[in-house]
């Protein structure tokens, strides 16, 4: 992923409206470039804290940001493994069928 188009999906980053596979490119580029983090420390300052702010609430900008930045991470795994558990569970789909097939064959003879 460039830098471009990372950039680009900060915002849904921060709005946690991208795909899986968009969330975690998107995190990926940010933990290895300067830069972009910058951009979504800004963008995080200028949407959540400027909102915090406003209703009065304290804002730790750092510990924030790590905090998103790691319930993001935590979605992308749990993702990850629900999707391991549907592969799984298709395999045994599989098994299962092919274990029917051979014995209705079986008992067919
Ligand atoms: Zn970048």
């Amino acid at each position: 992923m460039t830098c471009k188009e990372a950039e680009k999906k900060i915002p849904q980053l921060l709005e946690d409206r991208l795909e899986p596979a968009e969330l975690e490119g998107v995190l990926k580029h940010i933990e290895r470039c300067p830069s972009c983090k910058e951009e979504l420390t800004i963008q995080f300052l200028v949407t959540t804290g400027m909102q915090r702010l406003e209703e009065g609430s304290t804002f730790h900008l750092g510990r924030e940001l790590s905090g998103l930045l790691q319930e993001r991470h935590g979605k992308l795994n749990r993702l990850k493994r629900l999707r391991i558990a549907a592969c799984s569970l298709e395999t045994v789909a599989i098994a299962v069928s092919a274990v029917t097939v051979i014995l209705a064959v079986l008992t067919l003879r």
